[in-house]
């Protein structure tokens, strides 16, 4: 070991004792990992924001520590992380009874690395039987006000539930609401609670829409995404919500390595803070992202597409002239590049009167790549007409969004 070395590993070690720096258990900023970020292009004039709405803690009924959780996110490139902590499962309660449900959301902020800017937002999922089921409200000033739980239960954990779920939980919605929360319906195809796996609507979830206090609806969650979640989303006026709902590790259910990605909610926001991504949330501006799924309104999701995607080098193709040797023909064929800036493989169906000779009517476009197509119109045009179904990207239950694309040309000799 030279001088200099052994130097600085003695610097280092002191370091390692400074109590300023070891006061915060600050997450270590994560290893460069451009592949595993998530990335989208902002969007119909807005900036395009990804957030985790659904996540678990050791806080409730999850297996790490808050500061892990802030790690995932900035490991996958989120804009903002909602920690949202059962309020009344607390399978930990022996060991961490935490009176105090705000010290989650505390932990998370405490562990964010100085001048890392993820958005940390205060939720809590509010858990009962059903019909009322699970609800998360986020944007909260103070979880407590959630709760509320009479008699003493002691520490078992059962004990515990079955005391909290005494209070209606329309109290607990509205307790929310009077902080502004955003509240959504959590997973209402979850079959643990539902056996048929399909969700429904139910009296107690209208009166929560007709009051204005149920504001979205998880349509993917985790390794699901429900048909009937999405119908309910539309028919109702609820915002379009994707949450990986993670109580283990992101690496273990969404590998990386596969190049797997949590479910995450693209947020159209006026600006880059909690207030911008609430605002979009209660404008019903969220496309749900959920394995190679996109899932939005058309007002929103159409725009990601338009900035996502791209006509370039479109030509008619030009060849040497065989007959007069050192000039070129122009022929009736147009080659051009169709460009993807997103994460998402764009899966596309032709519905032009256009064939494409290296592909038939069904072609991908790969993430942050592109494809090249030739098409032959029959004479030389000055445009042609792209017309295409995208089928990984749903505006409604099974109804593919679809776009046009004018790419015009110049006609030469
Ligand atoms: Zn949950």
């Amino acid at each position: 070991m030279s001088i200099n070395r052994f130097a600085w590993l003695l610097a280092t070690m002191a370091l390692g004792l400074t109590p300023a720096l070891s006061a915060h258990d600050k997450v270590r900023q994560p290893p460069e990992n451009e592949a595993r970020l998530i990335r989208f292009p902002d969007a119909g004039g807005y900036q395009t924001l990804v957030a985790d709405l659904h996540t678990h803690s050791v806080f409730s009924d999850g297996h790490v520590w808050p500061s892990i959780r802030v790690s995932e996110a900035l490991r996958d490139g989120l804009d903002a992380l909602a920690i949202t902590e059962h309020l009344e499962w607390q399978p930990h309660r022996a060991d961490l009874p935490h009176p105090d449900r705000n010290r989650a959301f505390e932990e998370a902020v405490a562990a964010l690395p100085d001048g890392l800017e993820l958005i940390v937002i205060a939720g809590s999922e509010i858990t009962r039987e059903e019909p009322a089921g699970h609800m998360n409200a986020v944007f909260l000033s103070d979880a407590n006000a959630l709760l509320k739980v009479d008699s003493d239960p002691g520490t078992d954990r059962i004990d515990y539930y079955r005391a909290a779920n005494e209070w209606p939980p329309e109290e607990a919605v509205r307790a929310a609401n009077e902080q502004g929360a955003f509240v959504f319906w959590n997973h209402p195809f979850w079959t643990a609670t539902r056996p048929t796996g399909v969700s429904r609507m139910t009296d107690f979830h209208a009166a929560l829409i007709e009051a204005g206090h149920l504001h979205g609806i998880e349509i993917a969650n985790g390794a699901t995404y429900s048909e009937h979640a999405h119908r309910l989303a539309m028919d109702h006026e609820l915002a379009l919500i994707g949450v990986s709902d993670i109580h283990d590790l992101v690496d273990w259910d969404y590998p990386p390595a596969l190049g797997a990605h949590r479910p995450v909610t693209l947020v159209f926001a006026e600006e880059r803070s909690a207030a911008g991504i609430r605002d979009a949330l209660f404008a019903q501006r969220t496309v749900v992202w959920f394995k190679n799924l996109l899932v939005g309104r058309e007002a929103v999701l159409k725009p990601l597409l338009q900035a996502a995607l791209d006509v370039k080098d479109a030509a008619y193709r030009r060849i040497p002239d065989i007959r007069n040797p050192g000039q070129e023909i122009e022929l009736a064929i147009v080659d051009l590049t169709l460009t993807n800036n997103s994460d998402a493989d764009v899966r596309l169906r032709n519905r032009s009167p256009y064939t494409f000779t290296q592909h038939a009517d069904e072609m991908t476009i790969p993430a942050h790549g592109s494809l090249r197509l030739t098409v032959r119109p029959g004479e030389k045009v000055p445009q042609i007409n792209l017309d295409f179904e995208i089928t990984n990207a749903l505006v409604a239950p099974k109804t593919p969004l679809r776009m046009q694309h004018l790419v015009e040309l110049e006609v030469g000799g």
